[in-house]
């Protein structure tokens, strides 16, 4: 019976939130399929109580590949790793997230296994009759859902865009079995090596994660009056995100940037101020929960979408809510 895979990460030893989405997603597709759901855990040092608690969020099985030389992310170390174990158990679904490096390592596994992989997906199902994974993405400039299906190859590959799932609730008498996955030591002509980590500037972590993105486009301006942007950002605990322009115009840097050629991101709360809501734009944000727009033209294209319209001048808006949450903090 081959088993359902989800690949867990982890930062510094610890299991990102991302992956106990992930688990919920997994274990309804081994549900339906009535198969293990497994989840491959890489890392250094990586925390028990986290890897108890991938069991309680729903792994039957746990493979695990802790190795100091797994401490940082080299997606050539990470892939050979996995392909070895894909060769020895065969799993039939393997989900990912669609995060920096699950974008980065799941193509090049992909390619490597002959296999087939959907990028950024909203939903998975298991096809009655074929038990095939359908793997549902927006498409088009998010116009449109794609259902996408690779019935002559295994695994069935797919990255899945985080705060996309609820994680399930813990069950403490879950049963479950750790299985150690020998690392083969580092080799000399390895053509990467990690030096360090350094954060980006102005960002604490990442917009795909982010439970509130506060985002600016070319409405601001000029590069000094996106401070509007960052201090808000900062008053919500929030991550800052941008439209192509603003990028393009060298105001903030690329990781910020949300739509069709940036990052697909599924907030809480998505606030755009001087965005006017390209297709492209729009692209990236269609999963957000609640959408709220700052725009000064009553026809942008991005009120369509957002939950909640202010028709006004940013300069004036963006000071107000800020001066309004100082005061509720008070
Ligand atoms: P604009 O479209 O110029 O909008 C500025 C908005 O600010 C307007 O709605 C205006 O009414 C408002 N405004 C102006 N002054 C004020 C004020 N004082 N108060 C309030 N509102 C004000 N774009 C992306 O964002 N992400 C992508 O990933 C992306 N990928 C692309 C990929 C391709 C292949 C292509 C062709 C394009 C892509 N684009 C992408 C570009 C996209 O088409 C738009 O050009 C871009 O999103 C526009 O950015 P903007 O909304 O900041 O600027």
């Amino acid at each position: 019976m081959h088993e359902v895979w989800t690949i867990s990460e982890c930062h510094q030893g610890r299991v990102k939130d991302v992956s106990y989405e992930l688990l919920a997603r997994g274990r309804s597709l081994a549900d339906t399929l009535k198969v293990r759901l497994g989840t491959v855990v890489i890392g250094s040092n990586i925390n028990t109580d986290d890897v108890k608690q991938l069991a309680y969020q729903g792994a039957d099985i746990l493979y695990l590949a802790d190795d100091p030389s797994l401490s940082s992310f080299v997606c050539g170390r990470y892939a050979a790793l996995l392909l070895k174990l894909i060769s020895e158990k065969k799993p039939q679904i393997i989900i990912a997230a669609a995060t920096t490096s699950g974008r980065t390592l799941m193509p090049y596994v992909a390619v490597k296994a002959h296999a087939g992989l959907t990028a950024d997906c909203t939903e998975l199902a298991i096809e009655e009759g074929t038990e095939n994974l359908l793997q549902t993405r927006p498409a088009i400039g998010g116009n449109i859902m794609a259902t996408i299906k690779t019935p002559g190859h295994r695994p069935q590959m797919a990255t899945v865009r985080p705060r996309s799932t609820k994680p399930l609730a813990a069950q403490h008498d879950r049963p479950f079995v750790v299985e150690e996955v020998p690392v083969a030591p580092r080799s000399e002509k390895s053509s990467v090596e990690v030096l360090g980590l350094r954060g980006l500037e102005g960002q604490s972590g990442s917009i795909e994660e982010a439970d509130i993105v506060i985002a600016g486009g070319k409405g601001l301006k000029k590069r000094d009056n996106f401070v509007l942007i960052e201090r808000l950002a900062k008053a919500f605990g929030a991550e800052v995100g941008a439209s192509r322009d603003a990028v393009d115009r060298g105001w903030v840097s690329y990781p910020h940037q949300v739509g069709l050629s940036g990052k697909t991101i599924s907030p809480r709360l998505y606030l755009a101020a001087g965005i006017s809501g390209a297709i492209q734009h729009l692209a990236g944000i269609k999963t957000a929960k609640c959408i709220v727009a700052i725009n000064n033209d009553e026809q942008a294209n991005i009120l369509g979408l957002a939950d909640f319209a202010i028709i006004g001048d940013l300069f004036q808006v963006l000071p107000e809510i800020e001066k309004r949450l100082e005061q509720r903090r008070k």
